[in-house]
């Protein structure tokens, strides 16, 4: 079972490598510009270049590292201490166990309006869904136990202007436990339904360990989390929700490539 699963994560992990867009350059050249300005030296940080990421794609906000544009990373080095990510000559993400994957419960926190332009309840719930339509096996279920897996909150003014949503990759078998979303995200702009979806499948994907599937194009480094190309998937999909420099993509449905996990199920 297990190897199944690890099976069925490598090909929806590193479906693709090529895209590259406009959009991605800019995003990347306010990254470096923002680094210029924020990066300090810190244990952790130390850490996360040790782990292979790139300097240029890691920023310091005030409560956590934020890596790969959208990835949390904790500013407490003791939360390294002891985490599988740093023992693995992993080829792929660190992964959630396959007993636990089967059922992520999410929690949506009091933070996410009930009503308005901020609330993303409804595309919450259709993100959970749409991972349940993909693969068997992979299933998110909405709680109202606040002790969940996931919860998801507003970020509070902790992301920046140009990063709608965040999340982080698993450890120790367990799915990243929150997902933030930057209510004020573009000036504060009307999110569209569909692009509220888009971004809510996204994080989750990366809380059960995908990473972009567009991460050469976008600079990111192999690090020791891993990133291999699958055999019977191709070098590009611009289709795929785990591209990255997508926030304002609208949900169009997983990639034929992506949905492609499904038949090894
Ligand atoms: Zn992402």
């Amino acid at each position: 079972m297990n190897f199944n699963f690890f099976s069925i994560m490598l090909k929806l992990v590193i479906i693709a490598v090529i895209t590259f867009s406009l959009q991605n350059c800019t995003m990347e050249n306010e990254m470096e510009h923002e680094n210029e300005l924020q990066l300090k030296d810190n244990p952790v940080l130390d850490k996360l270049l040790e782990m292979g990421f790139i300097k240029e794609q890691i920023l310091e906000l005030d409560d956590f590292y934020l890596v790969e544009g959208d990835l949390m990373f904790s500013k407490n080095i003791k939360d390294y201490e002891n985490n599988e990510i740093f023992d693995k000559q992993a080829s792929t993400n660190n992964l959630v166990s396959q007993s636990n994957v089967t059922s992520m419960s999410v929690f949506i926190d009091s933070s996410i309006p009930t009503s308005g332009t901020d609330n993303w309840r409804t595309e919450i719930n259709q993100a959970i869904n749409d991972w349940s339509t993909v693969n068997n096996c992979i299933n998110f279920v909405l709680t109202t136990n606040s002790d969940a897996d996931i919860v998801v909150r507003s970020d509070n003014g902790s992301l920046r202007n140009n990063t709608i949503a965040s999340a982080g990759w698993p450890s120790n078998n367990q799915p990243h436990h929150t997902v933030l979303i930057n209510l004020d995200f573009w000036n504060n702009m009307i999110v569209p339904t569909g692009t509220k979806r888009y971004n809510m499948v996204h994080e989750l994907g990366h809380c059960i360990g995908l990473r972009h599937t567009n991460w050469v194009a976008l600079g990111e480094g192999t690090g020791n989390v891993g990133a291999n190309l699958i055999a019977g998937t191709p070098n590009g999909d611009n289709n795929s929700v785990m591209n990255g420099g997508t926030a304002f993509s609208l949900w169009n449905g997983f990639s034929n490539f992506d949905g492609s996990i499904s038949l090894t199920v």
